[in-house]
């Protein structure tokens, strides 16, 4: 049977405050465990929590930049149920008044459901020009995702249960840490119907996100977690399957992987005439499976109240106003503008938007270097490259902006060919020192002087008295091989354009 598949994401994105939701605790990460924790987050009787005003602000934010309702009056929450590293036995969420409601993202898809973003991350330093080059890829389909609602939450502990070479390694002990930080979780409606649009969505979301500067996005680290509803229904039918949560996915690939193995794996159960099990599921990565971890919990079993401890959360239009106000051009805005003010493809222009720190640095490019297409292509194709495709490392690259202006300015000048300013390139990446140095120390400007290039033309002349017949003969495909002899002779210092010219005058005699 052909199957429709329907995909809901939720979302947590730890904020970037620098204390904890209801106590002054410090939210950094990795520090020795249970020192960041005071008797609030820890849950001692007679404590009274205290709203962290920052994360109200960038709850607002991520609701502006969503294009949801933010709501006058939203209220905290206990959701009760006990975990080990839940020392209240409850969370404080919130549950039937969130704060911000009804928003939406437009995620693009190309090439039967893959974003631009994703071709780009297969083929690091592949794009070639981009497309524009593209040629023959039909044009990105805007697709828009509805957002159901956000919340704001507190984050749980953490149970440690591996610590080699101690006592622990019979044990499980509970770091506190990260209990009482700073939660946003984002549902979306069940608006995706493949894995392909789950990871655009979850692109695009993480790069708002990062933009509005309220999340640092890091997956691996645990500060952007997603977990994803997925069910199937036969294709046609208006009433959704039975759904089931996937947890524990902590990167893109991983988020895509789980959720084409979850489509096979409710497809065989429903071929089979079985009945697919509302639970939770948890992606391993290592097997490439999901594997049930627990029935499906309903609201009810939670016990959700409003939490006495808190008043409700009153957010008037002035404040709203005032958040909006600081908010930066968002991915969509800037896209929009790299297209029609530097007359980028929308390739190139989705490439470089859907990362902040690319488009910054980007633009500080073309401050330098006022060729937008030409610095789009380096930026795309050399220092994507050069950084793995991770925006995280582009603060602590030594190739800042102003090196790849110099470099192409170096070029166009004659004195390297592009060849050359490639591995310039990656020797600023590995020193930090400036181009125009690299090319003084290590001699790698390029040729033009005719008596140099003379010389090592003879010799190669002298070697290839084939070549030499047949190109007198006629064959004048075989200039090639003499401008690429000289080349090598010169380790790609030569002025090609002269070596050209240079052998059409020796051998036309
Ligand atoms: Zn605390």
């Amino acid at each position: 049977m052909t199957y429709e598949v329907v995909i809901g994401l939720e979302v947590h994105a730890q904020l970037l405050t620098k204390t904890k939701l209801f106590c002054a605790c410090p939210t950094v990460f990795g520090r020795e465990p249970n020192l960041n924790t005071c008797p609030v987050c820890l849950g001692q009787p007679g404590t009274l929590p205290v709203l962290n005003r920052q994360a109200v602000e960038f709850a607002i934010r991520a609701g502006l930049a969503t294009g949801c309702s933010i709501e006058a009056k939203s209220v905290f929450a206990r959701k009760n149920y006990f975990y080990p590293d839940l020392p209240k036995g409850y969370q404080i969420s919130q549950y039937e008044l969130p704060v911000c409601l009804k928003g939406h993202l437009d995620i693009e898809i190309v090439n039967g459901g893959r974003s631009p973003s994703e071709v780009n991350d297969d083929k690091p330093g592949k794009t070639d020009g981009g497309p524009g080059g593209r040629a023959g890829s039909p044009p990105a389909i805007t697709k828009r995702i509805g957002i159901t609602r956000i919340h704001m939450e507190e984050d749980a502990g953490k149970l440690v249960h591996e610590h080699p070479g101690t006592r622990a390694q019979d044990a499980s002990w509970v770091d506190f840490n990260r209990g009482g930080t700073p939660l946003l979780e984002i549902v979306s409606e069940p608006d995706m119907r493949s894995p392909q649009e789950a990871v655009a969505y979850l692109k695009k979301l993480r790069s708002i996100l990062v933009y509005a500067e309220i999340c640092d996005g890091n997956m691996e680290e645990g500060s952007l977690r997603c977990d994803a509803n997925v069910s199937l229904r036969p294709a046609g039918q208006e009433k959704f399957g039975t759904k089931v949560e996937l947890k524990n996915m902590n990167s893109f690939k991983n988020v895509e992987k789980a959720i084409f193995y979850e489509i096979d794996r409710q497809a065989s159960v429903l071929d089979e005439g079985g009945r697919i099990l509302q639970e939770t599921r948890l992606w391993d990565a290592d097997k490439g499976e999901t594997q049930s971890m627990r029935g499906k919990e309903e609201a009810h079993d939670y016990r959700y109240f409003p939490d006495p401890d808190l008043l409700p959360l009153i957010v008037d239009r002035e404040w709203v106003e005032r958040v909006g106000k600081t908010l930066p051009e968002l991915p969509d805005a800037k896209r929009a503008r790299f297209a029609s003010q530097y007359q980028l493809p929308v390739y190139d222009a989705e490439v470089l938007a859907s990362s902040r720190g690319l488009a910054d640095f980007f633009e500080a490019c073309v401050k330098e270097y006022p060729q937008p297409k030409k610095v789009s292509n380096w930026v795309m194709n050399e220092f994507l490259r050069m950084i793995g495709n991770d925006e995280a490392r582009i603060p602590s690259s030594p190739l800042k902006p102003v090196h790849l202006a110099q470099a192409m300015k170096l070029v166009d000048g004659g004195t390297i060919s592009g060849s050359v300013a490639k591995t310039v390139l990656q020797t600023v990446f590995e020193t930090g020192e400036s181009p125009q140095s690299i090319v003084e120390k290590q001699g790698l400007a390029q040729i033009s002087d005719d008596g140099a290039l003379e010389t090592a033309l003879d010799e190669v002349i002298a070697a290839s008295p084939k070549e030499v017949e047949k190109y007198k003969a006629g064959n004048e495909k075989l200039i090639g091989h003499f401008v690429g002899q000289v080349m090598k002779k010169t380790g790609g210092r030569a002025n090609p354009a002269k070596v050209n010219e240079l052998v059409k005058r020796k051998l036309s005699s």
